[in-house]
């Protein structure tokens, strides 16, 4: 169903794994926004140094350069760009270590299409688009 709050908006995915990748995909879809795709942290800061992303979905784990190294990399060029780190580690202190790492929110797998959309409405909207 589309999403008013986010038509306008442009998400960086940035996720390794494919199958993850093919089910934000299908919801932001669903949603109505638009999005492009990094598959690792370097492509990730890469495109973000290029610009135009309301909001960066964050996958932790990844190769090259994982979700935290990217997320700091980030916060370099980008300051008030939303980051919401998406992470299979629903243990004790991962948020904390989201945080100092310059995200702004975490969200944990498996979620839900409400949840996420929930997540990408509360850090995008009322705003200007951030960090440009
Ligand atoms: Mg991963």
């Amino acid at each position: 169903m589309k999403n008013a709050l986010l038509a306008d908006k442009h998400i960086l995915i940035v996720e390794d794994d494919e199958p993850c990748r093919l089910f934000l995909e299908i919801i932001l879809n669903d949603a109505g926004c638009s999005f492009e795709v990094a598959v690792n942290g370097r492509e990730a800061v890469e495109r973000v140094k290029v610009g135009g992303y309301d909001i960066v979905l964050m996958d932790v784990r990844m190769p090259v350069l994982n979700g935290y190294e990217a997320a700091q990399a980030i916060r370099l060029v980008k300051k008030d760009l939303p980051v919401i780190a998406v992470t299979a580690h629903a243990i004790e202190g991962v948020k904390e270590k989201c945080v100092a790492h310059g995200m702004n929110d975490y969200l944990t797998k498996p979620f839900t299409q409400e949840k996420l959309l929930e997540k990408l409405v509360q850090w995008t909207s009322g705003s200007a688009r951030a960090g440009e």
